[in-house]
């Protein structure tokens, strides 16, 4: 993707995938915005917990 041609990219969802995404785009210098309804009471309905494991850490 030429970033000429991008603008601004809108993330729907504050979840690992979009904060990964949000990652990868802030490391190629691409303005973006994560936006995540739930933020007031993330925990309401999601996961309880989130596990890193040693085989994901080279990420
Ligand atoms: C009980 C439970 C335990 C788990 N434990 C583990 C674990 O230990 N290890 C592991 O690797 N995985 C675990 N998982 C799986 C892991 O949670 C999912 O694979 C991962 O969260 C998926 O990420 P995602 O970003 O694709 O989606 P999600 O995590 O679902 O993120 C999507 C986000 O988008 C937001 N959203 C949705 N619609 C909108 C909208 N219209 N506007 C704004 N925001 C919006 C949601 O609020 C949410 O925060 C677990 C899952 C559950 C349910």
């Amino acid at each position: 993707m030429k970033k000429s041609n991008v603008n601004h990219i809108s993330i729907i969802g504050g979840g690992p995938g979009g904060l990964m995404l949000g990652l990868l785009l802030q490391q190629q210098s691409i303005p973006f915005t994560i936006y995540e309804h739930s933020f007031e009471n993330i925990h309401a309905d999601s996961g309880g917990s989130l596990d890193i494991l040693q085989n994901h850490k080279r990420i």
